[in-house]
């Protein structure tokens, strides 16, 4: 099977829809965190450091000029606007909708991909963004879940449960807003098994994009000092492989996917190693694929995955 039939990606689904590549542009639009100001806590998810995946980190830039010097050398004709940093939604909506339409306006942005937290998405954002949606904008609302298991998201102080994940995935299809869920695999404390079971737990809510990351190991986390001391360990690449591969062949084909694997930034990345270049497991993940069948081909069979 051809690489492209393998996975219905972001880039795949994009290209068909609007007939040429459209590419996803970050911002870092200089929002906080209601899990690091102090209005929910102040440390922050355990892995948490946003400059280990913000790829800009100079906010003085506006939001016009983060996506104009983002478009060179990128070789699409659209592009989409990316809300990456922190908490997307965590501001009143007059200010949402400022940064939201000088992003729209920028020649050639045909959308926007709004990333937030579960708990952090009001209905006035919702139906913000359902209005973009209305007038002809692809949108996007990314909810960042990492697991469906309580017990892990307290562990990793996400400072919100999946009750909080379902209630907002509710509403947002209630505006009629495609959400894509962000899924960690290899957090502290959890088997392949469980990542198959979150992601089951995910698919009963329903969601039109997935994205799946490999955990990442930051300086300025506290998952880093954990991770000196001994009391977590990396994750392995044919592990990571194996996983996503699992889950990815568990997928609806109808849902798109926006990412497979993920790199982080020396020297912010400290753990694993591999994850400092996306190819490797990026290609390790179709390798698994073309053996074992790409998304969808395991949907109502027994796991591959052997569990401890
Ligand atoms: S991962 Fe997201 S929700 Fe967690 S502390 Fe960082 S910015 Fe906040």
């Amino acid at each position: 099977m051809q690489p492209d039939n393998l996975i219905n990606s972001l880039g795949r689904d994009l290209k068909q829809r609007f007939g040429h590549k459209v590419h996803k542009l970050t911002i870092d639009a200089d929002f906080t965190c209601p899990n690091r100001d102090g209005s929910l806590g102040l440390g922050g998810c355990t892995f948490c450091n946003n400059a280990s995946f913000s790829s800009k980190t100079n906010t003085q830039l506006s939001i016009r000029d983060q996506l104009e010097t983002s478009k060179p050398g990128m070789r699409a004709k659209k592009y989409l606007a990316y809300f990456q940093a922190y908490t997307n939604t965590y501001a009143e909506v007059a200010v949402l909708k400022q940064m939201y339409e000088e992003a729209l306006e920028v020649t050639d942005i045909v959308g926007l991909c709004v990333g937030t937290r579960p708990d952090c998405v009001p209905d006035s954002a919702l139906q913000l963004l359902a209005e973009y949606q209305q007038q002809g904008a692809e949108v996007w609302l990314e909810l960042g879940l990492q697991s469906a298991f309580d017990s892990t998201l307290e562990r990793i102080n996400r400072g919100h449960g999946f009750a909080a994940y379902q209630d907002a995935v509710r509403r947002a299809h209630q505006y009629g807003l495609k959400v894509c869920t962000h899924l960690i695999i290899g957090l502290p404390g959890e088997l392949p098994e469980q990542s198959l079971i979150t992601l089951e737990r995910v698919l009963e809510e329903g969601c039109e994009g997935l994205k799946l990351h490999p955990l990442h190991i930051v300086r300025g986390s506290q998952m880093a000092r954990q991770w000196k001391q001994g009391e977590i360990q990396a994750l392995e690449m044919d592990d990571y492989i194996r996983t996503a591969g699992e889950m990815i062949r568990r997928t609806p084909w109808e849902v798109v996917l926006h990412r497979v694997t993920a790199t982080a930034r020396r020297p912010t990345l400290l753990a694993p190693d591999w994850c400092d270049n996306r190819w490797p497991s990026y290609m390790g993940i179709q390798d698994y694929l073309q053996q074992h069948g790409g998304q969808a081909s395991a949907l109502g069979r027994p796991s591959l995955i052997q569990t401890a």
